[in-house]
């Protein structure tokens, strides 16, 4: 990890790694995050291109530093805990794409996990024959679910990290 990463995340152990966009340009700018509510650095470190810097929904920074192509654009180093992992999972992408609110769990993310695989298992079925990014979402969030339910959940976010990338195909 270049030093200026371990400056802005205050030498915390990454948690995730994620992949927001499908973009082939090298990173020019290193945005950085809100401050974590658990301590100093930064929440997240995301690498963008001069095209996404200014056209990524949901990611809103506290600071633009300069990179020179250190990490392909889209690259999100992820510091937070997985619960919050989680949640902007679900609020960037999960919730939109299945209508399954973590609010109404009372975060108990086995439930949520489950009750979205059901919900995308069923737009695969629906859907029968067609080719669609949905049904290789469907074998990672098995992983997620199974994950949740025996209360791991950093794996159950590491998962919902590719479905994330999966759902750019959609
Ligand atoms: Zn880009």
């Amino acid at each position: 990890m270049p030093y200026v990463v371990q400056e802005l995340s205050a030498h915390r152990d990454l948690a995730g790694f994620r992949t927001l966009v499908d973009c082939s340009f090298k990173a020019t700018v290193l945005r950085e995050g809100p401050a974590q509510d658990s301590g100093p650095g930064a929440a997240w470190l995301a690498y963008l291109c001069p095209v996404h810097s200014v056209d990524l929904d949901g990611w809103p920074g506290t600071a633009d530093h300069a990179d020179n192509g250190s990490m392909p654009c889209g690259t999100v180093l992820d510091y937070r805990s997985p619960e919050e992992r989680l949640q902007s999972h679900a609020d960037l992408w999960l919730t939109p794409l299945t209508g399954v609110d973590p609010q109404a769990y009372g975060g108990a993310w086995a439930d949520v996990l489950d009750q979205a695989g059901r919900v995308l298992l069923a737009r695969v079925e629906a859907a029968a024959g067609e080719d669609s990014p949905l049904q290789n979402m469907l074998a990672m969030m098995d992983v997620a679910r199974r994950a949740a339910a025996r209360g791991d959940l950093g794996v159950a976010a590491a998962s919902l990290g590719y479905c994330e990338t999966l759902a750019q195909g959609l």
